[in-house]
C-alpha cells in the first residue's frame, strides 16, 4: 500500500529503495512469511505506466542530478522512482555463464563468486518464472537449466536464422522479459522498439509484475523519501533508518534493513552512516559497450518479433579470458542508424551491440563529499575490457561469415551500458568483500545488501536477472 506518512515507528523489515533487488527480496519474503511488517522507503515518485509513456521519461529525477562526478566523465544511467530499473530496462535477461562464477580459479582473473552457478540455478528458474521470460531451451548448451523457459523464444530475424544455421551451438534467440505470448498482465511484444517506455506494456516491470506487493496490507511503500543513513546499535547491528521527506527528517526502527538503493547510492548511504571498509564503494563498473552496423548485400532482415532477437556466445568463454574479457553479442532487430537509403534495400542493415566484461578497477569508486552527497570518481575501463573489444572487432568478419556482409561500419564505444554494479561486493570473508555469500554485511548481521552492488566481478551479460535471482536466494537464506 502506498503511504505518505509512516503510521508506526518500528517495522520488522525496512527496504531502502524499490528496485530489482528490494522487490524480488520482498516477493520471496511474503511467500515465506506473509505476516511480516515491511516498510519500503523510496526516494523517487510513483509514476504510473501511463504517466511514463505520455511524459516520455521514467522519472522526473535525472540520474546525474543525484551524484557528483570527478575524474573521467562517464554516463551512469538509472531510474529514481518506484520500481527503480524495472521501469527503464530493456528487459534482456540472459543468465550468467557457469564459468563466470569461477573466473579466478579457471582463468586467474578477478575473483570467484562465493555462490556457484549450480547453487543459483533454482533461483534463476524462479526469477524467470516471476518475469515470464521468453527464451530458447537449447540455451542450456551455454547455461544449463533444470526447467524450460516459461515462454517460447521470440521469432528470429532472417540474420539470426542464418547465424543459427551456421553456429547452432553459439547463436541463440535472446532471452527476454518482453512477452512472446500474452500473459494476464502483459500483451505480446509487437516490436515497436521503444522499450524504455513500452507503449503497450509488453515488458515486465514492477507495475505489471509485482502488484501483489503494493496490494499486500503488510507492505507499506513510502514514496518521495530519501534515506540518508542507517543507524547502528553497537558494532554488529542496525537499529533503524533515517530519511528525509518534504524537507523533514524522520527516524524509524527496524529488525532487518535491506539496502537496495543501487550501486552508487547504496555505498553512499553506508559511507554517510559511518561504515568503514577498504572495499566499500570500490570497483564501480559496468561492461564496455561497442556498436557496429553491418550493411547486408541482398538480405532483407528486421523480421524478428522483438527489438533484439539474437545472442551470440562465440567470444564468451575460453582460455582467452585470462588475457581479455568475455564478449556478449546482441543482434538487434532494430535500425538505430536508420533504414538504408538505397531504393529497395531499406531493410538490409543489422545493428550489433556487444558488451565486454571489465576487470574491477580500484580507483573507480563511490564516496561522499562534505555535504554527504554521493561522489563517483571514475578513471576509465580496464585494458582487459579494451583488449576484448579489439579482439572482437578483429574476429567479427569471421564470426559473420554466414552473412552476405557488404560493409561493417564501426559506430564506436557506447556512452553507457546502464548497468552500474560492484561497489559492495560479495565474498567469503571481510578481507575480500563487504557482504557474505548470503549478502549479509560481514560485521553488521541484520543488514542485507541487494541489487547489482553485490556483484563481485563484471559479467559480460546484462545483470538484472542475476540480481533478481540473488535476492530470492538471500530472502530464502534469511527467512526460509
Ligand atoms: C535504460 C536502461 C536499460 C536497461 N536494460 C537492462 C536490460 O535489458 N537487462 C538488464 O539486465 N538490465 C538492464 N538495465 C539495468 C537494470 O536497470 C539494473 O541492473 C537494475 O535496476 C539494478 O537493480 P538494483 O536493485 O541494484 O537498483 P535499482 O533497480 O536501480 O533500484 C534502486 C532503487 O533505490 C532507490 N533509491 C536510490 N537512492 C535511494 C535513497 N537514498 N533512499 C531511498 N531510495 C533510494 C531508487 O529510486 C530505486 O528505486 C537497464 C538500465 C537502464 C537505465
Ligand atoms: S519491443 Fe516494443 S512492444 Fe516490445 S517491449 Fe519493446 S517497446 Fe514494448
Amino acid at each position: 500500500m502506498i503511504i505518505t506518512d509512516v503510521p508506526d515507528r518500528h517495522y520488522e523489515i525496512v527496504t531502502v529503495g524499490t528496485g530489482f533487488g528490494s522487490l524480488f527480496f520482498v516477493h520471496r519474503l511474503l511467500q515465506l512469511r506473509p505476516a511480516t511488517k515491511v516498510l519500503m522507503i523510496e526516494r523517487g515518485p510513483f509514476r504510473s505506466w501511463e504517466m511514463q509513456v505520455s511524459e516520455g521519461h521514467n522519472s522526473p529525477i535525472a540520474s546525474h542530478d543525484t551524484f557528483e562526478s570527478t575524474g573521467v566523465h562517464k554516463k551512469w544511467n538509472f531510474t529514481i522512482a518506484y520500481g527503480g530499473g524495472t521501469n527503464c530496462w530493456g528487459a534482456t535477461t540472459p543468465r550468467m555463464h557457469p564459468n563466470d562464477f569461477r573466473l579466478a580459479t579457471l582463468y586467474g582473473r578477478g575473483r570467484d563468486w562465493p555462490v556457484s552457478y549450480d547453487a543459483l540455478e533454482p533461483y534463476y528458474v524462479a526469477a524467470e518464472q516471476i518475469m515470464d521470460i521468453s527464451g530458447p531451451d537449447d540455451l542450456h548448451l551455454i547455461s544449463p537449466r533444470s526447467q524450460p523457459y516459461p515462454q517460447p523464444p521470440h521469432k528470429l530475424s532472417a540474420v539470426d536464422r542464418l547465424m543459427k544455421q551456421a553456429q547452432p551451438e553459439m547463436h541463440f534467440a535472446l532471452p527476454t522479459a518482453r512477452a512472446r505470448v500474452a500473459t494476464r498482465q502483459r500483451p505480446q511484444c509487437c516490436a515497436s522498439l521503444v522499450c524504455e517506455h513500452c507503449p503497450i506494456g509488453a515488458k515486465f516491470t514492477a507495475l505489471n509484475g509485482f502488484n501483489h506487493i503494493l496490494e499486500s496490507p503488510n507492505v507499506l511503500v513510502l514514496m518521495d523519501a530519501e534515506v540518508l543513513d542507517v543507524e547502528r546499535s553497537g558494532a554488529s547491528a542496525v537499529s533503524g533508518v533515517r530519511f528525509r521527506r518534504n524537507g523533514r527528517e524522520q527516524r524509524i526502527r527496524c529488525d532487518v534493513c535491506v539496502l537496495g538503493a543501487n550501486a552508487i547510492h547504496s555505498p553512499a548511504i553506508l559511507r554517510r552512516s559511518g561504515f568503514e571498509h577498504p572495499l566499500l564503494g570500490v570497483g564501480l563498473n559496468e561492461q564496455l559497450g561497442y556498436a557496429v552496423e553491418v550493411l547486408l548485400d541482398g538480405l532483407d532482415t528486421l523480421d524478428g518479433s522483438t527489438i533484439s532477437t539474437g545472442a551470440n556466445y562465440t567470444m564468451y568463454d575460453g582460455p582467452f579470458r585470462s588475457e581479455h574479457g568475455a564478449v556478449f553479442m546482441v543482434f538487434d532487430n532494430d535500425f538505430p542508424y536508420g533504414l538504408r537509403k538505397e531504393f529497395g534495400r531499406w531493410r538490409q542493415t543489422l545493428s550489433i551491440r556487444v558488451s565486454a566484461a571489465d576487470d574491477l578497477v580500484d580507483e573507480n569508486r563511490v564516496s561522499v563529499n562534505d555535504q554527504g552527497r554521493a561522489v563517483v570518481h571514475y578513471v576509465g575501463h580496464s585494458p582487459y575490457a579494451e583488449r576484448a573489444i579489439d579482439h572482437y572487432l578483429a574476429s567479427l568478419p569471421k564470426i559473420l561469415s554466414a552473412l552476405p556482409v557488404e560493409e561493417i561500419v564501426h559506430r564506436g564505444y557506447r556512452r553507457t551500458q546502464s548497468h552500474l554494479q560492484g561497489t559492495l561486493r560479495m565474498g567469503t570473508s571481510s578481507s575480500d568483500s563487504v557482504v557474505d555469500s548470503a549478502q549479509i554485511h560481514h560485521a553488521v548481521r541484520n543488514l542485507v545488501v541487494v541489487g547489482t552492488s553485490v556483484l563481485p566481478t563484471c559479467p559480460a551479460v546484462q545483470p538484472s536477472l542475476t540480481a533478481a535471482a540473488l535476492s530470492l536466494r538471500a530472502a530464502d537464506l534469511m527467512f526460509g
